[in-house]
Formats: C-alpha cells, structure tokens, sequence
C-alpha cells in the first residue's frame, strides 16, 4: 500500500488577513516543493473546535482593536507569563476535549501555528495524548507573523521550532525563555504568487480594468478594511481629483464596500472599490504606491513588489513598531491626517519624483530578500516531519551552487 502522505495541521485564525494569508502560503509552499507529499490543512481552532464562548472570540477581534483603550488593556494585561500562563491554562480546561478531538480528526505529524493565542492550548493537550499513549509526540513549530512587536504568548519554551521574521523578533522570543537553537529567522511566510512572475504592469492593469497612464495608488486596511479609507478618498478628491486613480481595498468591511459603491466624487477622482480580494500580488503589481494601516502581511508584500508606503495608522500594540521599521528602513512614511497624506501624494506626483524613486528602489532591495523566506521555512518543516528530507535539501542545496559555480 501506498506510503500515508504526511500531514501538517496549520493553526490559524480569521483575525484580521494576516493569519489567514501565512497559513495560505505555507500551503502553497508545501504544494511547490513537495507536491503532492505532504497533506496541509489550516484550522481555525478557536472558531470550529472550542465550546461556546470561547468560539466566538474570533469574532470579537475585529471590534476590540477599533477600541484603541480596551484592546491596550487587554493586550498588555495579558502580556507577563504570570497571567497568561494561568489564564490560558484555564481556558484550556473547558476547550481541550474539543481540541484533542480537532487533532484525532487531522492526525497531523506536524503542528504549524501561525497565531499567538495557539501555542498553550495545542501543546498542553498534544503533551497529554502523548502521555496516555493516543499518539506519538507531535513535533510543533510556530511561524510568527508579527514583524516587529510580538506579544508574549508567541512564544513558548516546549515548541519544537520558532521561525521569526527579524532579530528583533528573535530578542523576543529569547526574552520569553526560547533557547537561540530554538530559534530561526528566514523572514514573513508571504504566498508564492507574490514572489512569481506575474503578468506586466501594463497586461494587469488592463486586465483589472485600470487606467493605462495615470499613477495608481492602491489604498488598503488589512483584512478588515480598517482605517480611513473614505476620509482618505475625499482629500485626494480634493488634492489630487483626476491626476491619478485610486484602488479602495475594504476586506471584510461590508459596510464601508456599500457606502462607497453608491457615491461620487467631485473633484474627479476615479474610484475602484473592492471587498477581500484573492488576487493581492496583482492588485499591487498594478499600482505604484500603497497606502494602508502598518499590517505585516501587507507591509511586506508591498516591499516584494517596490512599492512605496504610506502608513495612516496601526493596530495599537503589535503594529505599533512596524510604524519605524518602514521609516527607519527609507520605504515610506507614516501621516495620519487624510489631508497630510494627500499632499506627499501630490508632491509624488508633480515635484518630488527623487523622494518616490529613492523609496520604490529600497523597498524592492528589502522585499528581494524576503522572497526566498516562505521556501525555506517549509523546507526546515518539512526536515521536522521526515527527517530523510535534509539530506535531499542539503543535496539540492549543493547542485544550485555547483550551477552558479559553473556558470560563472
Ligand atoms: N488581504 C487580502 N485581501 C484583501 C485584504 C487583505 O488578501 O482584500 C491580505 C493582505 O494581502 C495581507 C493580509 O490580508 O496578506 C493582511 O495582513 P496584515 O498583516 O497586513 O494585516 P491584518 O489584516 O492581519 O491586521
């Protein structure tokens, strides 16, 4: 009989985009290097395997981080070990049945988490089927998707692996007890059609029906379409009017969709508005500028294709140090006042063409590098579900050099 492909059960949550868009392109990337080998299944835990209430704290999520007070004081509260540990230790008390079950149903030989609230849980109820002999220890890893602030509860000292984003990153996980040998820094798991070939600038804004010439500026707020994005509309309205076409990405925000599919604009502004759109890497391919809420996954999919950023604002707390990392890195700036923003976009535009470029150039230097992290993120958990597969990643390894070798 054929050899059971081996399974990796992602943990993720429909929080915002960002968890939902690292544990697409862990699959992807599986899919791309090893075929049909590996079975990847991403789960929202806490939304389809935990009891009432605890189910619907996804979907409080989205209200809570508009509340800039609340969401402080539940973040930082829950901060030091002392109160999450006990807090979740309690948590998982009333949901571990239900969450064994999500694992007897997957029966993974790996378990990836991409969320800070999945590493606890999962690892405290996979130690005890362990020990009453249910399965074989499950070897688990967590692929942070914070760039810069994380919160305590990503990191907790039994996993297997930890894969961070930035050394900054990595401080932190070894302020929370993780050993360096723990700890790898490869960059954000970012899905594969952003590092492909796509269609030309010019073929996708046809295809997406774009304009051809104008600048295009692409204006985003996570997968919530959070921010003022209908404030930011009418002071390029007001600035900038018919010089350039705006792309008004609004996620999940059904009602911000309808209020802007039924209005106008008097200065001649020419307006695209979408809801969640699955096809990100083109709609950023298509533009020439973003600007958007100071999200990770966003952040660094606009760096892979040079784009140029404008932050309007942050989740309080973990996108707060994203905010320098753009400044402080020459990629963009951060203005939170629509009418501030509309005026560098005019200066962009019409004078300062050096500042843009400068920009455009560092962002596709830092997001040329990141291209490569999703790949080998999988290839290092892909060697913890086999282990036979190091030596194929250390042989492909050796003929990539022997070919750069020869050919230079
Ligand atoms: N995203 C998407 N379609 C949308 C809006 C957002 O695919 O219509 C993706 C976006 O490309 C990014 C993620 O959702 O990968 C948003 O993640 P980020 O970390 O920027 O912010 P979050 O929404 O998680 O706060």
């Amino acid at each position: 009989a054929p050899e059971r492909r081996k399974r990796v059960m992602v943990l993720m949550s429909d929080t915002g985009g960002g968890h939902r868009a690292s544990a697409e392109a862990l699959q992807a990337g599986f899919e791309q290097l090893y075929g049909n080998d590996f079975q990847v299944d991403y789960v929202d835990v806490w939304t389809n395997h935990t009891p009432y209430p605890f189910n619907q704290l996804p979907k409080t999520y989205s209200f809570m981080v508009r509340n800039s007070l609340m969401w402080r004081i539940g973040y930082y509260g829950q901060q030091p070990r002392f109160i999450h540990v006990p807090t979740q230790t309690v948590s998982s008390l009333f949901v571990s049945k239900q969450v064994a079950e999500a694992f007897d149903q997957y029966q993974p030989d790996l378990v990836v988490s991409v969320h800070p609230l999945m590493q606890l849980v999962p690892l405290r109820v996979l130690r005890q089927q362990a020990r009453r002999g249910k399965r074989k220890p499950v070897p688990f890893a967590t692929v942070v998707t914070d760039l810069t602030t994380c919160h305590n509860t990503w990191f907790h000292p039994l996993v297997d692996r930890c894969f961070v984003p930035t050394l900054y990153c990595k401080r932190s996980a070894m302020k929370n007890g993780l050993k360096e040998e723990q700890i790898t820094v490869h960059g954000l798991p970012i899905r594969p059609a952003f590092s492909r070939n796509l269609a030309s600038k010019q073929q996708l804004r046809k295809r997406l029906g774009l304009d051809q010439k104008l600048p295009i500026v692409l204006l985003v707020g996570g997968g919530e379409g959070m921010g003022a994005i209908e404030k930011t509309l009418e002071a390029l309205d007001e600035r900038v009017g018919g010089a350039c076409q705006v792309v008004a990405i609004c996620g999940r925000n059904k009602a911000l969709i309808e209020r802007l599919s039924n209005r106008s604009f008097s200065g001649g502004l020419r307006v695209k508005v979408r809801g969640f759109v699955t096809n990100m890497a083109e709609w950023m391919t298509a533009c020439d500028t973003i600007i958007t809420k100071a999200g990770p996954g966003t952040i660094a999919e606009a760096l892979i294709c040079g784009l140029p950023i404008i932050l309007n604002g942050f989740i309080p707390c973990q996108e707060e140090g994203n905010v320098p990392f753009v400044v402080d890195n020459k990629v963009g700036l951060f203005e939170r006042k629509p009418a501030a923003i509309a005026a560098i976009l005019q200066r962009w535009l019409t004078s300062d063409e050096a500042e843009y470029n400068s920009f455009a150039e560092r962002a596709r230097e830092i997001g040329s590098r990141w291209k490569g992290a999703l790949l080998r993120i999988v290839v290092d958990l892909a060697i913890m579900c086999d282990s036979a597969l190091e030596i194929e990643a250390i042989k492909a390894d050796a003929q990539r050099a022997l070919v750069q070798c020869t050919a230079s």
